[in-house]
C-alpha cells in the first residue's frame, strides 16, 4: 500500500524557511494582486492568498478592477505596479472576462516580479537551467518528488498533460534532474499509446482534469504518483488517476484533494520573497 504524499505539512515545513528568509529581509515583501470583476473562483483564490500571505509577513495589495476594464487599462495599471518600487511582484486572478486575452497580459507585468513564473523569460530561463522564480504548480510537484528521497538520475518519468501551466515547464525540471522524461498528451492517447507509456513510468505525473483517465491497474509497481487533476464528481473532487487500485500498487501517491493543491499557493510566497531578493539586490 502507497504512501500518501501530503501537500499540507510539506507547505507547512517550507513556509517555515520562508518565513526565516522574510525575516533576513531590509523591508516586509508585498504582493499585488488584481482581480477583474465578479468571480466565485477567484474570491475564493484571493482569500486563500492573502490568508497564506500575511501569515508568513508579506504585505497582500489587492486590487479589485471592474467588469468592463479593457486591456489597455489593465495593461495601464500593471505598468503602474511595475514602476512602484515598493512592490514586489504582481499576481493576475484568474478567471478574467472574455474581453482580456491572459497570455497577452500578463506578458506586460516585469519578469522580476511575475511571481506566478510564466512570464516567457522566466520559462526561457528554465531552458538554461537558472530560473529563480519557477511556475507554482511544476514547483509544487518538484517539491513533493524531492520530499520522498528519490534520485531522479536515469529514472523513467512519464508527465501526462502538455500545457504550459504544468506539463511543459515541469517536464524541463525534470530534464535538469536527468530524469528519462517522456510527455504524453492528446496525441498519445489518439493513437492509443497512452497505457503503454503509463505502465514503464517509475515516476508519474498526470495534470489533464479528467477523472478516471489513468487506470489504477496500468500503474507500475512502487511506481511514485503524483496527481495533479483536480475534477467534480457529483460531490467530490477527484484527481485524474483511479485513487483505489493505483495505491495498492504505487509506492508514493498524492491524495486528491490534499496534494498539490496546499502547496501551489506556498510556492507563490516563495516567488513573492525570491522576487523581493532579486530586487533587493
Ligand atoms: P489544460 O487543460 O491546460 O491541459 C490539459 C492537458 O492534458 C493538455 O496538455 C491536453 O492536451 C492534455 N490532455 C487532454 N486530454 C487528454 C487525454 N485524453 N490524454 C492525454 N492528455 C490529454 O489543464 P492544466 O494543465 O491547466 O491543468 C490540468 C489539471 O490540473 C486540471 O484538472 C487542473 O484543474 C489541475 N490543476 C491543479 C492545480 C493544483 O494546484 N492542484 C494547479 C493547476 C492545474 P491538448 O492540449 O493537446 O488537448
Amino acid at each position: 500500500m502507497a504512501k500518501l504524499l501530503e501537500g499540507k505539512p510539506l507547505a507547512e515545513k517550507i513556509k517555515e524557511e520562508i518565513k526565516s528568509e522574510i525575516s533576513s529581509l531590509k523591508k516586509k515583501p508585498v504582493l499585488a494582486s488584481i482581480q477583474v470583476g465578479d468571480n466565485a473562483g477567484a474570491e475564493a483564490y484571493v482569500k486563500s492568498q492573502k490568508k497564506t500571505a500575511e501569515t508568513l509577513g508579506i504585505e497582500y495589495q489587492f486590487h479589485k478592477l471592474s467588469q468592463d476594464t479593457t486591456e489597455v487599462s489593465l495593461i495601464e495599471f500593471i505598468q503602474k505596479l511595475n514602476s512602484d518600487k515598493s512592490v514586489n511582484g504582481v499576481i493576475i486572478q484568474m478567471p478574467l472576462p472574455g474581453q482580456i486575452d491572459y497570455k497577452k497580459i500578463s506578458q506586460f507585468i516585469l519578469p522580476e516580479k511575475d511571481v506566478e513564473g510564466m512570464h516567457p523569460a522566466n520559462i526561457g530561463k528554465i531552458v538554461f537551467g537558472k530560473a529563480k522564480i519557477l511556475p507554482c504548480t511544476p514547483a509544487a510537484v518538484m517539491e513533493l518528488l524531492n520530499s520522498t528521497g528519490v534520485n531522479l538520475y536515469g529514472k523513467e518519468v512519464v508527465v501526462v498533460g502538455h500545457s504550459e501551466i504544468v506539463g511543459k515547464p515541469l517536464s524541463l525540471l525534470l530534464l535538469d534532474k536527468f530524469a528519462t522524461v517522456t510527455i504524453c498528451h492528446i496525441g498519445t492517447s489518439g493513437a492509443g499509446k497512452l497505457e503503454e507509456h503509463v505502465r514503464k513510468a517509475e515516476v508519474l505525473i498526470v495534470a489533464v482534469g479528467k477523472a478516471g483517465l489513468i487506470k489504477g491497474e496500468w500503474i507500475k509497481e512502487d511506481a511514485i504518483v503524483i496527481d495533479v487533476g483536480i475534477n467534480r464528481v457529483g460531490d467530490k473532487i477527484v484527481g485524474d488517476v483511479e485513487f483505489e487500485t493505483a495505491e495498492k500498487r504505487a509506492s508514493y501517491i498524492t491524495p486528491v484533494p490534499g496534494g498539490v493543491g496546499p502547496l501551489t499557493v506556498t510556492m507563490l510566497m516563495r516567488n513573492v520573497v525570491e522576487a523581493a531578493k532579486l530586487q533587493q539586490q
